[in-house]
């Protein structure tokens, strides 16, 4: 599958510091910031910082050393804010069928309530 990313993204301009963001924590590989629309009490994105669109993209294409900066940084974050104690979702949305905002991969780590149902229908 060839994956074709917009620089022009949101993500991609928080990245390049022309938005600025609420960071929770950044690497060398991985920027973790609050959502600016909370869907619960703790709503943090992670994402690399290379230029991937999705999940799947992420997972093909980045390096070893990529992929485990992302999930390493996302545990500490997960550690930070407490999320691990009364659980948490971890969420991320693909493409038209999952109805992806922001072509630019990142990972939704949502806790602090009981959630719901993953999907109402
Ligand atoms: P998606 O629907 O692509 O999985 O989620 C995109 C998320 O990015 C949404 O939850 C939305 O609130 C968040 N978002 C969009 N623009 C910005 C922004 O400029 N700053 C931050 N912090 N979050 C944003």
């Amino acid at each position: 599958m060839a994956y074709t990313y917009d620089p022009q993204n949101i993500f991609a301009r928080i990245l390049r510091g022309e938005i600025p963001n609420k960071t929770v924590l950044e690497t060398a590989h991985t920027l973790a910031f609050h959502d600016i629309h909370p869907q619960a009490p703790i709503h943090v994105l992670v994402i690399p910082k290379g230029p991937y669109v999705t999940f799947d993209h992420f997972a093909a294409e980045a390096t070893p050393e990529e992929l485990l900066d992302f999930h390493r940084t996302t545990a500490s974050v997960i550690a930070l804010l407490g999320a691990g104690e009364g659980g948490y979702r971890a969420i991320t949305n693909s493409g038209l069928n999952g109805m992806q905002e922001v072509p630019h991969y990142h990972l939704h780590i949502l806790g602090g309530r009981v959630l719901g149902r993953m999907l109402d229908h």
